[in-house]
C-alpha cells in the first residue's frame, strides 16, 4: 500500500512537469478580517477562526449566578455573552462588555429515573459529556467537536448527524435566563411557553442563559465504522444508510472522486480502538500539499488521490458516545453550512461539487454532509422539516469569499436555511421568509430586551432593528 509519505514524494516530483509548461501555481488570496479596526490599548478578541475581531472595553467572567445577575444589571453599553467563540458569524462581537460563563460550569442536579439533568449553561461540551457519563447519563447526540459551551451550542441550533435525531436544543426541557435588568427567569413548555420557544434557539439575543434542564438518556457506547468509497457509490446508498444507521454522515474530498462514510450504532461491545487510525488533521494538510503541488492539473491531482484513497483501510472503534461523536479540529478554517430539505440535499451536493471542481482548484477542504430530524423550535433551521446539512470550508488563512459566494445561491435555490453560527449573507427579509415564527421571535425579543442591551450591530441588522 502507498503511504502518505510516498504519496507526497510522488506529488512533489511532479512540478518538474509543471516547469515544462503544464500549468501555473495556484495563487492564494489571504483572508481579510471581518471586523478589524485600530485598537488603542484594548487586547483584541478573536473567534476560533480569527475572522471575527472585536475590541471589548470590558471582559467579565462572573464566578456565581448572583454575580452574573449584578454584572448584567449594572453593565453599560452592549453586553454580548460568549461561549467558546466557535461561531464564524459576528454574533459575539462587541466593543463594550464581553461576558463569559467559563467560571460557572458543572452539573447542578440529576435524576436517573427520567434521565434528566440540570447543568450550568457555561459548561463546555467536553466537561458535560464526562460529568454526565459519571452519573450514567449521556446526550442523545452531539456535534463533531466538544469545545462549545452548552449555551453557545443551544443558541445557534448546533447539531450532529442522525436522520432520527434532532439538533441539541430539541433535548432541553427547561431554561433559566438572566434578563437585561438582572432578573432570573425560568421557562419550559408550560411556564412562559413563548419565551421557551424563543429561548431554545436564541442567538444570545434574549438574555444570558444561566442553566439548562437537559433531557438525556442512559449512557451508551457507539460502534463507529469509517470507510472510504468512490463518491458515486456513496451517493447511491447514502439516503438508505442514513435511515439504517443511528448516526450516518459522509465527507467528500474535492477533486478525488472519493469520500468516506462514518456510521455509528449503539453497541454493548467492549471498548476498542482502531489499529488503522487516520489523523484527520494530518489528512487535511496532505490535501493542502497536494493542492499546492498539483492544483494546476485536476486530472493529476485526482489521479494521485485516487491511488492513495482506494488503499485506505476501514476503521472500527467502540467508545462511550460522547467520545465517539467528537474530534479535535486542529486545522483552522472558515465555514458555510446550510440545512436543506432532505429530498433536495443530494441534488444540491452534486451542483456544489460541479461548481467547485470547475472554478475553484484552490479549495482542498472536504465537504461534510449530515442528516438532522425535523423539530418545532421557532428559529431552528430544522423547523418542521427533515434536513440534509452540507458544510463547505476554506483554510482560515485563505480568502473564502468568492467560493462561498458561488455556492450560497445553490443552497438558497434548494430552500436552504443557514446555520446561525456559520457564514451566510441573509438579512431580515430573507430570514422572515424562511422562518414562519420570525415575527413571534422578534416580539419576544422586544419584550425581553426593549432597550436592545444585548444587540450588537450584527444582530440589529439581522433582526432589522
Ligand atoms: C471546529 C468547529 C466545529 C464545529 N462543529 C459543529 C458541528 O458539528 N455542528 C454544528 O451544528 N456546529 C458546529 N460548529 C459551530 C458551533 O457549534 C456553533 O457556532 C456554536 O454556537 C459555538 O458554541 P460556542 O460555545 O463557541 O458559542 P459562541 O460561538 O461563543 O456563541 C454562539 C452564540 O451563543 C451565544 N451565547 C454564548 N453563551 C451564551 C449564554 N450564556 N447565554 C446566552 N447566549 C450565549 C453568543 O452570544 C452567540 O450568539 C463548529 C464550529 C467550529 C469552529
Amino acid at each position: 500500500m502507498i503511504s502518505r509519505r510516498q504519496l507526497l514524494k510522488f506529488a512533489a516530483a511532479l512540478p518538474v512537469v509543471k516547469l515544462a509548461g503544464a500549468g501555473a501555481p495556484i495563487k492564494q488570496a489571504r483572508a481579510a478580517e471581518a471586523t478589524a479596526r485600530p485598537a488603542s490599548n484594548v487586547i483584541p478578541w478573536r473567534n476560533w477562526s480569527g475572522l471575527q475581531v472585536a475590541h471589548p472595553r470590558q471582559r467579565v467572567a462572573p464566578a456565581s449566578i448572583e454575580d452574573l445577575q449584578q454584572l448584567v444589571a449594572e453593565a453599560s453599553g452592549v453586553v454580548r455573552p460568549v461561549g467558546a467563540g466557535h461561531s464564524f458569524t459576528p454574533l459575539m462581537n462587541t466593543d463594550d462588555v464581553l461576558l463569559s460563563l467559563d467560571r460557572i460550569q458543572g452539573l447542578v442536579d440529576y435524576d436517573n429515573e427520567n434521565h434528566t439533568a440540570v447543568m450550568e449553561a457555561g459548561t463546555r461540551l467536553y466537561n458535560a459529556g464526562e460529568l454526565l457519563d459519571e452519573v450514567g447519563q449521556a446526550f442523545p447526540n452531539m456535534p463533531d467537536i466538544a469545545e462549545q459551551s452548552l449555551a453557545g451550542a443551544f443558541g445557534t441550533a448546533t447539531h450532529g448527524t442522525g436522520a432520527g435525531l434532532g439538533c441539541m436544543p430539541v433535548y432541553v426541557n427547561g431554561l433559566e435566563l438572566i434578563t437585561a435588568d438582572g432578573e432570573r427567569v425560568y421557562c419550559d413548555a408550560d411556564t412562559r411557553p413563548d419565551l421557551f420557544q424563543a429561548a431554545r434557539v436564541n442567538l444570545g439575543a434574549l438574555g444570558v442563559l444561566s442553566r439548562v434542564h437537559l433531557q438525556n438518556r442512559p449512557s451508551y457506547r457507539l460502534e463507529r465504522t469509517l470507510e472510504w468509497q468512490p463518491i458515486e457509490e456513496i451517493l447511491a446508498e447514502a439516503d438508505a444508510l442514513a435511515d439504517r444507521h443511528r448516526n450516518f454522515e459522509f465527507f467528500y474530498i474535492p477533486f478525488s472522486g472519493w469520500g468516506f462514510m462514518d456510521r455509528q450504532d449503539i453497541t454493548d461491545a467492549e471498548i476498542r480502538l482502531s489499529e488503522d487510525h487516520t489523523d484527520q488533521n494530518e489528512g487535511v494538510y496532505t490535501l493542502q500539499s497536494l493542492r499546492d503541488w498539483l492544483g494546476w492539473s485536476s486530472r493529476l491531482r485526482g489521479f494521485a488521490m485516487d491511488m492513495y484513497m482506494r488503499r485506505l483501510p476501514a476503521e472500527h472503534t467502540v467508545l462511550p458516545s460522547w467520545q465517539t461523536y467528537t474530534h479535535t479540529r486542529a486545522v483552522r478554517f472558515n465555514e458555510m453550512e446550510y440545512h436543506l430539505p432532505r429530498e433536495e440535499g443530494l441534488k444540491a451536493f452534486r451542483e456544489i461539487r460541479e461548481v467547485l471542481e470547475k472554478n475553484f482548484p484552490e479549495v482542498f477542504f472536504p465537504f461534510e454532509v449530515r442528516w438532522v430530524q425535523a423539530d418545532d423550535i421557532w428559529l431552528s433551521p430544522f423547523y418542521r422539516r427533515d434536513c440534509i446539512s452540507i458544510a463547505v470550508h476554506r483554510y482560515y488563512d485563505e480568502d473564502h469569499t468568492a467560493f462561498f459566494k458561488a455556492v450560497e445561491p445553490i443552497f438558497r435555490r434548494y430552500g436552504g436555511r443557514p446555520h446561525w453560527g456559520k457564514l451566510h449573507s441573509l438579512g431580515p427579509q430573507e430570514l422572515a421568509a424562511l422562518y414562519p415564527h420570525w415575527d413571534d421571535f422578534l416580539e419576544v425579543r422586544q419584550a425581553m430586551d426593549p432597550e436592545g442591551r444585548f444587540l450588537n450591530t450584527y444582530l440589529r441588522e439581522l433582526f432589522g432593528v
